[in-house]
């Protein structure tokens, strides 16, 4: 029998935890596709799906291509509220037969399990990732954590099969503990992995703000009194359901912040497009006040606010590039600027990963990275400074140039050259800042369409070796 390891809170930990309110929220999901199968759904629901999707859907229900055996349905209200009049807000929950037309992709992408010392934890850099939970208020089709969220099994690189487990709070305290007990004692680097000290974690998931405050409290609590210097929750939770970002939420983020002034806490938001926080009128235009600014939709604009007030807490935004959701440069342009204007900072776009019916989703990484510099002429420096990043085995990569011209001298760059640079890497990150040089392919939408055109790699993206345990 397995000993369960104990967790005991400080008397500092639990005075903060005894003040903490954790109200229930009424998000009205719609759970599944069954409830528009059966016209179970509210009658202003009815019509989300079309007649016609409904049979095509219900078609491929319990075969190899059920949309949800890949990724179930889920749906907030407020969600569908927005989803009514926007296209593109649709196409981010709304199921469709072709996401399983081509259903080649990774079940793990990345191979993170291969960074997952204790089951719910992923430790590739100096920050650690958690899982907390594995759903969110609503779940977006093109989401790279299916597997979690569709509660997969995935292979795991000691050849075990099992679905991914959730962190706990008494081993993930000792994990850290003993992570940077090692650190310390071998001059800051520990002696196997070369890592420095974990002094920050992700709460991440699915969405942690699905959980009650009194379970994002302890978390919060456990990783401050862990040594953790800052702390980020990851969550889409101000697009699918803004009205969670209350005073009971951000009084338990105050009580927080006075018991541990110490540790830095960030939001990192999710918006995908202007659509999901701007107020719009009912010819679908924005609202712009006397001043020819954009308004928010009042939820968000509480919500946002609630959090940018506070000066302790740091908002940013990432979001993939996906077909047909925001592959749309004058979208992506008024989201960068709404945003930044609020104080929310626009961190990263990504292009899609290899997940599972990765082709449906994925706009070519040529493309991605056109549409971003498009999207950034006119807008300030401070508006402008997210990057394009596609999520590398070895770590986060920037495609930082796409060339229309050929490099004088460089053969296979006829056509001009890709050029990405690896911003972050396992363990001590020796490869940051290392470039790869590939020809163009304008159809690429994973690294495997480059590798018969490489020309300089001394980053290495084309030499990879999966972690040996
Ligand atoms: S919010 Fe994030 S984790 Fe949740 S379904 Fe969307 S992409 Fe996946």
């Amino acid at each position: 029998m397995t000993q369960k390891t104990k967790y005991a809170t400080t008397e500092r930990e639990q005075a903060f935890l005894d003040t903490v309110e954790s109200p229930k929220y009424q998000r009205e999901n719609v759970n599944g596709l069954f409830p528009f199968f059966e016209n179970k759904v509210p009658e202003e629901m009815q019509g989300f799906y079309t007649s016609g999707e409904i049979d095509a859907l219900r078609i491929l229900k319990d075969t190899d291509r059920d949309v949800e055996k890949r990724m179930p349905v889920k749906l907030t209200k407020h969600y569908f509220e927005i989803a009514k009049t926007s296209k593109s807000i649709q196409h981010i929950v709304k199921a469709t037969p072709d996401e399983t037309n081509d259903l080649d992709g990774s079940e793990d992408p990345g191979f993170q399990m291969d960074y997952s010392p204790v089951e719910g934890l992923l430790h590739k850099y100096e920050m650690g990732l958690m899982y907390v939970v594995s759903t969110c208020s609503a779940h977006c089709r093109f989401c790279y954590r299916e597997e979690l969220i569709g509660r997969k099994e995935i292979e795991r690189a000691d050849g075990t099969v099992a679905k991914k487990g959730l962190a706990k709070i008494p081993e993930i305290v000792a994990y850290i503990h003993s992570h940077n007990k090692q650190v310390s004692a071998n001059g800051g680097k520990h002696p196997e992995t070369g890592r420095e000290k974990l002094r920050e974690i992700l709460l991440s998931g699915g969405d942690p703000m699905v959980l009650a405050n009194s379970k994002i409290a302890a978390w919060l609590a456990a990783l401050a009194e862990a040594g953790i210097e800052s702390i980020r929750i990851g969550t889409k939770e101000m697009a699918f359901f803004p009205q969670r970002f209350d005073e009971s939420f951000l009084t338990m983020l105050d009580r927080f912040h006075e018991t541990y002034p110490e540790v830095g806490l960030r939001f990192l938001v999710h918006f995908n497009h202007p659509d999901e926080f701007l107020a719009k009128d009912s010819a679908g235009k924005y609202i712009e006040d006397s001043s020819g600014i954009f308004k928010w939709n009042p939820a968000s604009d509480k919500a946002m606010k609630g959090l940018v007030s506070r000066g302790w807490i740091s908002v940013e935004n990432q979001s993939p590039i996906i077909k047909n959701v925001n592959d749309d440069s004058d979208a992506l342009r008024i989201m960068q600027r709404a945003l930044k204007r609020v104080g929310a900072e626009n961190h990263y776009f990504f292009c899609g990963r290899d997940i599972v019916a990765h082709r449906a989703f994925n706009v070519p990484i040529e493309t991605a990275w056109n549409i971003l510099n498009e999207s950034q002429k006119g807008l300030s420096g401070v508006e402008a400074h997210a990057k394009l990043s596609i999520t590398h085995y070895l770590g986060k990569t920037e495609v930082s140039a796409v060339t229309n011209e050929p490099i004088p001298g460089l053969a296979g760059s006829e056509n001009g050259v890709v050029i990405l640079k690896l911003l972050r890497n396992a363990a001590d990150a020796p490869l940051r800042g290392k470039v790869c040089i590939v020809g163009r392919n304008p159809d690429a939408i994973w690294f495997t369409d480059y590798e018969d055109r490489i020309l300089f790699d001394e980053a290495g993206l084309f030499d990879y070796k999966r972690v040996k345990k």
